[in-house]
C-alpha cells in the first residue's frame, strides 16, 4: 500500500483547502445561526465559484460533470471539505445525494438520467432516500411496512416514513416499498423513483434532532405515502433488489463519511489546541501547560491517525479487491471512526468548558448533529455483531470447533 498523494491531487487538496478557509469558514456563524432560505442563496453563489474551478462533485465521472476521482483520491477530498458543515454540500458531494446519483449512475433507464441523474450531479436539483420507517427496526431493513402495488401501468405506495433526510425542498425521493411481500425477506423491496410533488407524498414535517428542526438540505423529515402514485417506468433497478442496491449505495458510502469525520475531528483537534493556547488555567499557566489537557490533544491525535489509516487501508481494498472482500473492514471503519469522532468532539467541548456548551463555536453543533454518526448507515452494535461473528466463525473453521 502506498498513500503518498500524487503531486495533481496535492494541488486539489490545497485549492479546496484555500477555498474552504477562505469562502466558507467566514459563513459559518450564518450557518449555524440563520434559516436554511437565507443561506442557500449564498451557498448557490459559492457553488457557482467551485464549478468555475472545476472542483465540483469531485465523486462522480467526468461525462457527467464531475472530476471522477477514485475512491482514496475522494476521501482525502471528503476529510478536507469536512472541515466546515458547509463543504460537501458547496462542492456538490452531499448525502443523500452523493449516494443517489450512484445507484442512478449504475440503474437508471435513459429517460432517468435525463430527469433525475444529470440535473442532480449538476446541482440544479435536491434528491432524498427514504427508506426508514417510524414503526420498524431500521437496523433490520427487511422489515418494511410500506407497500408498493402493482395498480394498471402504476405502482401505487403507501406507508410511512422518517428520516427522510433533506426530503425538504428536493425533487424527487428514492423510496423502499415491499414489492413483492410473498418474496424470500431479502427480495421484498424494490426502489422507486417518486417526485415530491405526486400527490400522496405528503411531508408531515421536519423532525426536530437534538433541539433543531432545520431546513432544506440540513433536515430530516417524516413523511406519509398515501395512495401515492407513479407509473412503473419510476422502477429504479430491477424489481425485488432494492437491498442489493442499497448495499452497493452503503459500501463506498461509509468511506466518504468516515473521511469525512477524521476531517471533523482535524478542525475540532485545531480548536482544541487554541482555546489550549490561549485559555489562562491559572496565574501564569495556559490549558496547554495542564498535562491532562496535553493526554486529550495526544490521544486525539493517536486515535484519529490510526483511523485515518484504517480507513484508507479500506478504501484501498475496495479498489483492489472489491467491496465484497472489504465488508468486515466496511464494518469495522464505520464504528471506529463514529466512535473516534464521538471521544475527540467530546474532549473538544470538555476543554471549551462553558463555551464549548454555547454555539459560539462549531464544537457544540458538531456534538449534537455527528452523534448520530454512530446511528446511521448501520448502527454500531450490527457493525460489531457482524464483525464478531465472522472472526468467531474463521476461528472455529481454522481450529475444528465449529
Ligand atoms: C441523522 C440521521 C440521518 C438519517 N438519514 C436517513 C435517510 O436519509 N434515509 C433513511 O432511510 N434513513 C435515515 N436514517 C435512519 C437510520 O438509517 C436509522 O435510524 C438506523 O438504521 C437505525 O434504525 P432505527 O432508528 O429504527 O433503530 P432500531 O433498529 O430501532 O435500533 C435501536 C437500537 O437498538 C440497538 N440494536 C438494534 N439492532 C440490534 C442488534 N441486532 N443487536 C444489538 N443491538 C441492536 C442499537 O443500539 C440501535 O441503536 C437517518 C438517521 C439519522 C439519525
Amino acid at each position: 500500500m502506498d498513500f503518498a498523494i500524487s503531486e495533481k491531487m496535492q494541488a486539489v487538496l490545497e485549492l479546496i483547502n484555500e477555498f474552504i478557509e477562505r469562502e466558507l469558514m467566514p459563513l459559518e456563524k450564518d450557518f449555524l445561526g440563520r434559516p436554511w432560505e437565507e443561506i442557500a442563496p449564498v451557498l448557490e453563489r459559492k457553488r457557482e465559484m467551485v464549478k468555475r474551478m472545476e472542483l465540483w462533485a469531485p465523486l462522480h465521472p467526468k461525462e457527467h460533470g464531475g472530476m471522477g476521482l477514485g475512491l482514496v483520491e475522494y476521501g482525502l477530498v471528503c476529510e478536507a471539505l469536512a472541515r466546515t458543515p458547509t463543504g460537501v454540500y458547496v462542492f456538490g458531494c452531499q448525502a443523500p445525494d452523493a449516494g443517489n446519483i450512484e445507484i442512478l449512475l449504475k440503474y437508471a433507464t435513459p429517460a432517468q438520467r435525463e430527469r433525475y441523474l444529470e440535473p442532480l450531479v449538476a446541482g440544479r436539483i435536491r434528491s432524498c432516500f427514504s427508506m426508514t420507517e417510524p414503526d420498524q427496526p431500521g437496523s433490520n431493513p427487511v422489515m418494511l411496512d410500506t407497500t408498493a402495488v402493482k395498480d394498471g401501468g402504476d405502482y401505487l405506495i403507501n406507508g410511512h416514513k422518517w428520516y427522510t433526510s433533506s426530503a425538504d425542498g428536493a425533487e424527487f425521493a428514492i423510496v423502499m416499498a415491499v414489492t413483492d411481500p410473498q418474496a424470500p425477506p431479502h427480495l421484498r423491496a424494490s426502489m422507486i423513483i417518486v417526485p415530491t410533488d405526486t400527490p400522496g407524498f405528503n411531508l408531515v414535517r421536519n423532525i426536530p434532532v437534538m433541539g433543531h428542526a432545520g431546513g432544506g438540505w440540513h433536515s430530516h423529515a417524516e413523511i406519509l405515502y398515501q395512495n401515492c402514485r407513479v407509473p412503473r417506468e419510476n422502477l429504479l433497478g430491477p424489481e425485488g433488489q432494492g437491498f442489493v442496491i442499497a448495499q452497493e449505495r452503503l459500501g463506498p458510502g461509509r468511506i466518504h463519511h468516515c473521511m469525512r469525520w477524521i476531517g471533523i475531528c482535524k478542525r475540532v483537534l485545531d480548536m482544541m489546541c487554541e482555546r489550549a493556547l490561549t485559555r489562562a488555567s491559572a496565574p501564569g499557566r495556559r490549558l496547554a501547560d495542564e498535562q491532562i489537557i496535553q493526554s486529550w490533544i495526544a490521544e486525539s491525535a493517536a486515535e484519529m491517525r490510526a483511523a485515518r489509516l484504517m480507513v484508507l487501508n479500506c478504501a484501498w481494498r475496495i479498489e483492489t479487491m472489491g467491496q465484497k472482500e472489504a465488508r468486515q473492514d466496511i464494518s469495522l471503519i464505520k464504528f471506529y471512526t463514529a466512535g473516534i469522532m464521538q471521544r475527540v468532539i467530546d474532549r473538544a467541548l470538555q476543554l471549551h468548558g462553558g463555551l464549548g456548551m454555547t454555539d459560539d463555536t462549531l464544537v457544540a453543533w458538531f456534538f449534537r448533529h455527528e452523534r448520530s454518526a454512530r446511528i446511521y448507515d448501520g448502527v454500531d452494535e450490527v457493525h460489531k455483531v457482524s464483525v464478531a461473528k465472522r472472526i468467531l466463525r474463521e476461528y472455529a473453521r481454522a481450529h475444528n470447533l465449529a
